[in-house]
């Protein structure tokens, strides 16, 4: 487990948040961790930081649309404040730290504070029970994140890693899959999920080309996201439903193999 989760689920439990109710209130659970949140315009940053004598000031950019995205910019500073402290005394945040992951590229400060701020607006105990006893489609995963009152991709994220069954989401711009997640179930499958140009048949390239879409999970061709699928396979389908932001280019797309020879591969 990562130390930002760690440090999360100490917080979780030393403060008793044991409820997504009171996760609404992080305000004041950055005020009893000696952080107190304020919203002023940013030009260049999310979010920022700034420790004195060992209390936090977390100012949030008050022109950001988004409450869920206020919301985890609280958190990822939080858990700076958290963790980081003693390190330095100001952090200042844009939004690719918000969505920094990868390991690959460094910015190992970013990953904890976000892995921390995923783990505190939706804690393993109550974000699993919930996950598990839902049928994997991306309206589920937007009822999650009302519910927990994060992001749809922030949610979307939770989710694969947590559910049991083989899913994969994968994030695409207007033209082309930029990556994927895969769930523990779909990793271990070995399967190779297409990069590159979308498949004109897949829900994501429909739904980034104004094309009609399904509003719940429908079967395309598995050829459409699988690479090199052997002869016998490739006649097989698995379930994918897409959701695709204009104002953004950027969309979402699940896909689940819930049942049949794919699962046997
Ligand atoms: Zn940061």
């Amino acid at each position: 487990m990562t130390l930002g989760k760690v440090k999360a689920q100490h917080l979780i439990r030393d403060l008793s948040l044991d409820s997504k109710e009171i996760l609404l209130e992080l305000e004041a659970i950055c005020a009893h961790r000696g952080a107190r949140v304020r919203y002023a315009p940013q030009r260049t940053s999310e979010a920022m930081l700034l420790v004195f004598n060992g209390r936090g000031i977390i100012t949030i950019n008050s022109h950001e649309p988004y409450v869920t995205r206020q919301r985890f910019s609280i958190a990822h500073e939080l858990g700076h404040f958290e963790m980081h402290k003693e390190q330095r005394n100001s952090f200042y945040c844009d939004k690719k730290d918000m969505i920094r992951w990868s390991t690959v590229s460094g910015h190992h400060l970013e990953i904890e504070a976000n892995e921390f701020a995923a783990e505190l607006l939706m804690p393993d105990m109550l974000f699993r029970p919930e996950a598990i006893r839902r049928k994997p489609s991306m309206a589920e995963v937007e009822n999650l994140a009302s519910e927990f009152s994060v992001s749809l991709s922030a949610a979307a994220r939770r989710y694969i890693d947590t559910t049991d069954e083989a899913c994969a989401l994968v994030f695409f711009s207007k033209n082309k899959t930029e990556y994927s997640l895969k769930s523990k179930a779909f990793s271990e499958l070995n399967y190779w999920i297409s990069s590159g140009t979308l498949d004109q048949f897949s829900e994501a390239y429909r739904s980034s080309h104004g094309q009609k879409t399904a509003n719940y999970m429908t079967s395309v061709d598995a050829n459409c996201w699988i690479e090199d699928l052997p002869r016998y396979l490739q006649e097989e389908t698995l379930l994918e439903e897409a959701r695709y932001f204009p104002q953004i280019e950027l969309g979402l797309t699940l896909l689940w193999i819930k049942n049949g020879p794919l699962l046997r591969y």
